[in-house]
């Protein structure tokens, strides 16, 4: 069983009398030593930056701690961009690795200074007529096929839209260095929330045979592998936690043997880890409002699917424990349920739990990372609050819960519903 962030009854109480749930709870300690460790475990890598993948949480209180360890952003939109840009972040510390880019978004990311991350081969002109090329630019590969380790599946290379193809690569590499660019860089995703630790120095070795073919052919200067997110969290607790000094270890091997030989610079492994980085130090803290008993039990939180949408939209497996009764036997089966008007909207379906009462809090784990920010506003539900729990044992409100104002912003409707405030 993994450790899991887990605050007391006793602390949930303190909080809630400020805060009412439901919120998003982050551990600022848990999300410092993963960063922490991240980097311990690449600084074999004279030039390793982690850009921490911003829409996995886009808020700023989380972003900052990332900040102060060093790590940069992997944004993909423009406002992803402007939360990079208002954060302070400039130059490398800045990846734009987005796919199908609107017009004025590369021009964005070139002011700021961002390393560019191109999806497509047409994407080099299309660069080029918005803003001119960089001095440096990195190129997104799909290798196409299935990712095989052994026996086993461990993604599917040639259904995803992302990157291109190993002839476009070369290709887009003589358009690039031809018109001025001086240094490329290699970026592969191939293979999500992945626990097997084979995965990085899998994508590495693949990037590096790449970026070894180029420099013969070219003899261009490789400055970058991008070997971008994936690195996956245990959220079920009979899953083992990755070790990312294992990780890092196999990767290093890769860059001995297939790249060091070829490069005199030191070439710059970057990671866009969003999932490790912060998963597992969010919780969504809810409480049970209702119970029902039909054909099944049913308990009923006053959160749903628009605080977490991973398990309506994956049938994704979130643990949940029960603050108060950790100890207590898993006697009782339930169906843990939000109030969307959609019957996907369960966090979890028959999960054995201690017998639950109205009015227990329900810990709803791992939600750090493509928890809140992938949340939305269906059958006009309100997103919740995002509390920081501090290294000094205080905390503080990051986000404020959505109200009615919010939902309603975006109509010019002044006449209708600017007295909403009255009614809430
Ligand atoms: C989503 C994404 C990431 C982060 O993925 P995780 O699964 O959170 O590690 C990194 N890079 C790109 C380009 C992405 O789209």
């Amino acid at each position: 069983m993994n450790c899991r962030f887990t605050p007391s009854k006793e602390l949930l109480d303190r909080i809630t009398k400020i805060y009412p749930t439901p919120f998003h709870l982050y551990s600022e300690a848990e999300i410092k030593s993963r960063a922490a460790n991240l980097n311990k475990a690449f600084s074999w890598n004279k030039n390793y930056k982690e850009y921490y993948a911003v829409k996995a949480c886009p808020t700023p209180g989380i972003i900052e701690i990332l900040k102060d360890q060093n790590c940069g952003v992997d944004c993909a939109s423009l406002c992803e961009l402007i939360l990079a840009d208002r954060l302070g972040f400039r130059g490398d510390d800045i990846m734009f690795s987005s796919n199908e880019t609107p017009g004025g978004e590369y021009s964005y990311a070139k002011k700021l200074g961002a390393v560019i991350n191109l999806d497509d081969f047409s994407m080099i002109d299309f660069l080029e007529q918005e803003c001119g090329l960089p001095d440096k630019i990195c190129l997104r590969y799909n290798p196409g096929g299935e990712l095989k380790l052994g026996n086993f599946v461990m993604g599917n290379p040639q259904d995803a839209k992302f990157g291109m193809t190993r002839d476009q690569i070369f290709e887009g590499a003589e358009k690039c260095l031809s018109r001025g660019v001086k240094k490329l860089g290699l970026h592969a995703f191939l293979a999500s929330n992945t626990i097997d630790e084979s995965y990085y120095p899998t994508n590495a070795a693949i990037l590096m045979r790449l970026a070894a073919d180029l420099i013969k052919t070219f003899g261009c200067e490789i400055f970058m592998i991008n070997l971008s997110g994936g690195i996956g969290i245990p959220y079920r607790p009979e899953q083992e936690a990755p070790d990312i000094y294992r990780i890092s270890d196999g990767v290093r091997r890769e860059y001995e043997s297939i790249l060091a030989p070829v490069t005199k610079n030191d070439v710059c492994i970057a990671s866009e880890l969003g999932r490790y980085m912060t998963g597992p130090a969010g919780i969504l803290v809810s409480k049970i409002i209702h119970k029902k008993h039909t054909h099944k039990e049913y308990l009923g939180l006053d959160s749903c699917a628009a605080d977490l949408m991973r398990p309506a939209m994956y049938g994704a497996y979130h643990h949940i424990t029960i603050p108060g009764k950790e100890n207590a036997p898993l006697t009782d089966k339930y169906d843990v349920v939000g109030s969307l008007c959609e019957n996907n909207d369960k966090f979890a379906v028959d999960r054995p739990l201690p017998k639950c009462e109205i009015g227990d809090y329900v810990i709803i784990h791992d939600t750090g990372a493509h928890g809140r920010s992938m949340g939305y506003n269906y059958n006009g539900r309100l997103r919740c609050a995002e509390v920081l729990l501090k290294e000094d044992g205080t905390f503080e409100l990051i986000r404020r819960a959505e109200t009615p104002e919010d939902y309603f912003a975006t109509l010019d409707m002044t006449g209708y519903f600017s007295d909403i405030k009255n009614l809430t």
